[in-house]
């Protein structure tokens, strides 16, 4: 499996491509932009943002701030 992330027009299912992105915090934690759907036929285009909701398993990292 790819580990890119495939977008999908939602109107057509065709790929839709990430026309412009913008990270809106300094972590990268939201990411907002617009796509745009690749099948000429159809021509869609909206925005999407992206979040990053949860940390399951903590970076080693950043851990090592903590104590021990
Ligand atoms: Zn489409």
């Amino acid at each position: 499996m790819k580990s890119q992330m495939r977008n999908k027009c939602p109107e057509c299912g065709a790929y839709a491509r990430i026309r412009k992105s913008e990270q809106m915090d300094e972590r990268g934690l939201y990411k907002v932009g617009v796509l745009d759907c690749m099948d000429a036929d159809c021509g869609w285009r909206g925005t999407f943002d992206f979040t990053i909701t949860k940390t399951l398993v903590s970076s080693m990292k950043t851990a090592k701030r903590g104590k021990a």
